[in-house]
């Protein structure tokens, strides 16, 4: 889970529409909100990711569910207030059902910043406080068959080039050809960019970075080198910015 920024609503939400779709729901029950200009521009917002659990969406079996986040059923009148509307996949939403979020709040990450509440620590979510704590036992953010394992099968490959980096940098002691220290660049922006918030489990991803001694030997060996550029520079300053790992992992790390 990241922090994500609310859009704006697609322009077929005019007020008058959201009035018409309001009373048609609160008439009828029909599923107002199944449009597909709305799944859109959810998708849109959150990268083609569920907001919580940040799989793929649009892939077979993880079709995009349209998520009222103050549940429709206590608050029929929010059913297609955008800023109540979240993409999400069929697993999330079967878990959080009708939870009241207005009474007892779980993370918004359209609102909330995932990070003051979370931290990821052997790729399981830990919370800081309450509001962490319930969005952990609601959304079962620690399933280990549906989120672990893809966690960890993305943790493990980040690791294992890493490892290879390493280990290159040791055979060839440091002194690379002109194309060996391109091909590193290329490799390191790579890991770099599969930790954005674009891609999927992209928490997960800068956790298994950032907690990785060998990350650090690698960079301390490119700029040593002098081809730790501004590019990946940037990069890794946007991961920093939703990585969930502890403050104290993250330190001791970067030593
Ligand atoms: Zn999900």
């Amino acid at each position: 889970m990241i922090k994500i920024t609310r859009t704006f609503p697609p322009h077929q939400m005019t007020s008058e529409k959201v009035k018409e779709l309001t009373e048609e729901y609160l008439k009828t029950k029909k599923n107002v909100w199944n449009q597909d200009y709305i799944k859109k521009a959810l998708l849109t917002m959150s990268h083609d990711k569920c907001i919580f659990c940040e799989c793929k969406l649009g892939e077979e079996s993880k079709y995009i569910e349209v998520e009222h986040f103050h549940p429709k059923s206590l608050y029929p009148y929010e059913v297609v207030d955008w800023f109540n509307l979240l993409p999400i996949c069929k697993r999330c939403n079967g878990l959080k059902r009708d939870h009241d979020t207005k009474h007892e709040p779980i993370i918004n990450p359209t609102i909330d910043e995932p990070r003051q509440h979370l931290f990821i620590k052997n790729y399981r979510f830990f919370s800081k406080d309450e509001i962490g704590k319930r969005t952990v036992r609601i959304l079962q953010l620690n399933d280990s068959e549906r989120l672990m394992l893809p966690r960890f099968k993305i943790g493990n490959q980040v690791s294992e080039t890493l490892d290879i980096l390493v280990k290159w940098i040791e055979k060839t002691n440091g002194t690379q050809a002109i194309d060996d220290q391109n091909e590193m660049i290329c490799k390191v922006h790579n890991l770099l960019n599969s930790c954005q918030s674009e891609s999927e489990y992209s928490a997960t991803c800068s956790y298994a970075l950032f907690s990785d001694e060998n990350y650090y030997d690698i960079k301390k060996h490119m700029v040593n080198k002098g081809i730790w550029d501004s590019d990946l520079e940037e990069l890794e300053k946007k991961c920093l910015e939703h990585c969930l790992i502890s403050d104290d992992v993250l330190k001791q790390c970067s030593v």
